[in-house]
């Protein structure tokens, strides 16, 4: 079998020209690709940048010097990429994000450089094994789920496919915390990611821009007696940037993600200390940087919090006026704004630009207001990714008044023109303006950020095609009825390199070799897969690829917990964030059912199951610690009894990111994603689990719907009420004691747990979660259980026929190709951004 990697290493080697002048061998120390450049890379960087002798050097120091070789190998591509788009006066995608979760760097820049095989070399030759050094790195956890991950995989796909791209966020100091778990409940743990340093990232103190916050506006007239405003600060404060390379796969291209972190702006904090307050100097100074201290750790609920929108205004800040002087550096007029920059907005988080860019076109650079708003339409672009009302982002009127006075005043002016327009389309329907407007006025008024972000965007799109369809129908109608050509459908995507190359390599190899390489560039070719899916000897590779796999995630499981799981076992995992709406209550539920029907009658032949958890829950967020807690108390139960734990076993893995998400995915048979229809906008780990041959039991929710289709309605394990049917059954008035009433195992499971059986007797622990379900259950968990079992016995029939599940497996991997980032990138570049590839010479 010829490797991947020999010849494009070389050929992505070959080209050195803007490398740095220097003796032959100083150059190959910093840019050679070979195993002896590397080798000898590691050993400077080891001494000189971290002034470590080789003999007192652990893992880790040899981790971070291993890490500034491979920076060093991508810093010429990265500075000739910048430059290029310079060069040509590019138009720019600006991927705005309050969150970037990029996982551990070191891996997927060997992968996209095609450097593993010289650097395992490299490290051997250090007496050191590159896995042991990979796991040395820690991830920047700068995001809290698949918001943040989806930002990633864009921009690894920005760069492989050329586009010249910029992702603009937030270097929080504390990024979202680690989980344990102590007696079965989440304990969380501050992360402190930079403390051992961050190899990737460059500190570029002179781009910094200043962020105002508070105060008020004065009206005054300009020279040529212009009215104009301008607005008198109450606080400054200092956004430096901090660049990380993202090199794309097998191009030269490196495009940069630039994350601004806070600082006091001394001249203006220090002023107390002319006149004595030292110490009041200092706590000003604390409580200015104290805006880049920490991601709020909430997934989906907004919290009203004024520091978070703070967070929000300084980051979106500091990328718009980063664009505005890049584009005076091209010496191009602000008019042209809209063609050098695409600005899209990763949900409302950075909504705020909307304004920001108008106070910037309107104040600063006095353009006249229809001028700077045909500007800011043109730029903007904004993706919705929840329809859940408590996640909508508002903002109480007097706390936005108070931050940003003049970017209410702007979002009032841009409200009036806007009411007006909608008053003319749709006279005499006053229920209508009120509904639309940017101002929530009933009770206690608030800024609605949604609706800023959709009227100051040419497009607006939703992340799957069914919550696309809910999106026009529910929170966005009245919009989509007074632009219909503003929306769009973009389906999310996750990236192959990441989720597939690097996590999962002996699939790698096993594609490589039966389809050749450019699957992970063309993922369309795993179509080709088809042909071979009821191969014998194919089949039995691909399982050998799924059981290594699953005995990798079982020694991990087994360090990480104690706990032992057969690796021949049915792996069923459900892994994201713990949130009612995904409903692994309902997946106990089940667990819990075929617990009491083994005690009953332990004859019973089951194919013997691992139940895999693992997520975060918002530290605030009361049911959701409640459900981590009886994930673990069931678990505690099953695998210490002895009747049943030859049958099954349940397992919660503690501190769910993406690094142990690279042995999650790629181990998993069954990939549960049974959210109540309608309610996940989504879903990227679903991708994740189809890509690497999981089969899905799922409701037709989010993008759950296109991978049916794509892997083949009988390759799937559909269950459950529709979007539809879910909205119906609550019109009519849901009663969930009807649904127990019928059902005598519900009924026991749902006693089982209330009663204390898996809490040695105490009856509170896990009494509100039962309640709610009793009572409330405003996600229809107790509605779609009786079809939830049924199909749960399906998986089982088919997992006892090994070929068919085998066929059935490589199928999903076979129709995942549509599920890239490149697919879901392309349509953004083409649809909305107008930004096409660029060639990146070295
Ligand atoms: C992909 C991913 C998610 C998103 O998972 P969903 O199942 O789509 O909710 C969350 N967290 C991490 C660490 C991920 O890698």
């Amino acid at each position: 079998m010829k490797h991947h990697m020999d010849q494009d290493a070389s050929e992505i080697g070959a080209n050195r020209a803007a490398a740095p002048a220097s003796s032959a061998t100083g150059s190959d120390v910093r840019i050679g690709m070979q195993a002896t450049s590397l080798r000898q890379a590691v050993l400077d960087h080891l001494y000189y940048s971290l002034g470590c002798p080789p003999i007192v050097a652990r893992p880790h120091d040899y981790y971070r010097a291993f890490a500034l070789a491979i920076r060093d190998r991508m810093q010429h591509r990265w500075i000739s990429t910048s430059q290029t788009y310079f060069d040509l006066n590019r138009k720019v995608a600006c991927y705005l994000s309050a969150e970037f979760l990029m996982g551990p760097h070191l891996g997927n820049n060997l992968v996209n450089l095609h450097l593993e095989q010289e650097a395992r070399k490299a490290l051997a030759d250090l007496g050191h094994d590159l896995d042991t050094i990979l796991a040395c790195e820690g991830e920047p956890g700068l995001g809290n789920g698949g918001l943040g991950r989806l930002a990633a995989c864009y921009l690894d796909s920005l760069a492989t496919l050329q586009c010249p791209a910029i992702g603009y966020g937030i270097r929080y100091e504390f990024g979202i915390f680690e989980q344990e778990i102590r007696d079965g409940w989440q304990a969380e743990i501050t992360d402190k990611w930079l403390s051992r340093g961050n190899a990737w990232e460059i500190a570029k103190p002179d781009v910094c821009y200043y962020v105002n916050w508070g105060g008020h506006t004065e009206y005054y007239r300009d020279e040529t007696g212009c009215q104009r405003v301008r607005w008198i600060p109450h606080r400054v404060v200092r956004g430096i940037a901090y660049d990380t390379p993202i090199q794309g796969y097998s191009v030269n291209t490196c495009n940069t993600l630039r994350l601004w972190s806070a600082e006091a702006v001394e001249s203006f904090d220090f002023q107390a200390f002319n006149v004595g307050d030292y110490y009041e100097a200092v706590n000003k100074k604390v409580a200015s940087e104290t805006v880049t201290k920490v991601l709020y750790p909430n997934d989906e609920p907004a919290i009203g919090k004024r520091l978070r929108l703070a967070q929000q205004y300084f980051f979106v800040s500091c990328s718009l006026q980063d664009m505005l002087r890049l584009l005076d550096l091209a010496n191009s007029p602000v008019e042209s704004f809209a063609e050098r920059f695409a600005v899209q907005l990763n949900d409302t988080h950075p909504s705020i630009g909307v304004a920001e860019l108008m106070r910037l076109l309107v104040d600063e650079r006095r353009l006249d207001w229809d001028a700077a708003w045909a500007i800011t339409v043109a730029s903007f672009g904004y993706t919705n990714h929840t329809l859940l009302p408590e996640a909508l982002e508002t903002w109480p009127l007097p706390m936005f008044a108070e931050l940003l006075p003049r970017h209410l005043e702007i979002i009032y002016e841009i409200n009036r023109r806007f009411l007006d327009e909608v008053r003319s389309r749709f006279p005499g329907d006053e229920a209508r303006v009120v509904r639309m407007s940017l101002i929530d006025e009933e009770g206690a008024k608030r800024v609605r950020m949604a609706h800023l972000a959709t009227v100051g965007s040419h497009a607006v799109n939703g992340v799957a095609a069914l919550h696309t369809e809910l999106l026009q129908t529910s929170i966005l109608k009245d919009f989509h009825e007074l632009w219909p050509e503003r929306f769009s459908n973009k389906t999310n995507g996750v990236t192959p390199r990441r989720f597939l190359a690097l996590s999962n390599p002996a699939l790698r190899e096993l594609l490589d070799h039966t389809l050749g390489q450019e699957w992970l560039t063309e993922p369309d070719r795993l179509r080709k897969l088809d042909v071979h899916s009821g191969d014998e000897a194919f089949q039995r590779d691909w399982r050998a690829v799924k059981l290594g796999n699953k005995q990798r995630l079982a020694s991990y499981i087994q360090t990480q917990t104690g706990i032992e799981i057969d690796p021949a076992w049915l792996f069923d995992i459900q892994v994201k964030r713990i949130h009612e709406y995904k409903r692994q209550h309902l997946n106990v539920l089940h667990i819990v059912t075929m617990y009491r029907r083994l005690k009953e009658n332990p004859a019973l032949t089951i194919p013997p199951r691992a139940f895999i958890f693992g997520g975060k829950a918002a530290p605030g967020y009361f049911m959701a610690k409640r459900i981590i807690k009886l994930i673990n108390a069931v678990g505690e139960t099953i695998n210490a009894d002895p009747e049943v734990n030859s049958r099954m076993k349940v397992a919660f893995i503690p501190n769910l990111n993406v690094k142990n998400g690279h042995l999650i995915y790629p181990a998993a048979d069954l990939s549960e994603q049974i959210s109540t229809a309608g309610k996940e906008a989504s879903g990227t780990g679903n991708m994740k689990f189809m890509l690497n041959g999981a089969l899905t039991i799922g409701t037709l929710d989010g993008a759950n719907v296109e991978i049916r289709e794509e892997a083949g309605v009988d390759n799937f394990f559909l269950f459950g009420l529709t979007a539809d049917e879910t909205e119906s059954i609550k019109r009519a008035g849901y009663r969930p004691r009807d649904y127990i009433a019928g059902n005598d195992e519900l009924r026991a499971a749902l006693e089982l747990i209330g009663t204390g059986h898996f809490s040695r007797g105490d009856a509170e622990v896990f009494r509100p979660l039962v309640d709610n379900l009793i009572h409330d259950d405003p996600f229809l968990v107790l509605a779609d259980y009786a079809a939830y079992i049924a199909c749960q016995e399906q998986v089982n029939s088919a997992w006892e026929d090994v070929k068919n599940w085998t066929r059935m497996s490589i199928l999903n991997t076979a129709g995942s190709g549509k599920f890239s980032s490149d697919r879901a990138i392309t349509e953004y570049c083409e649809e909305i951004w107008n930004v096409g590839p660029v060639t990146v010479k070295n």
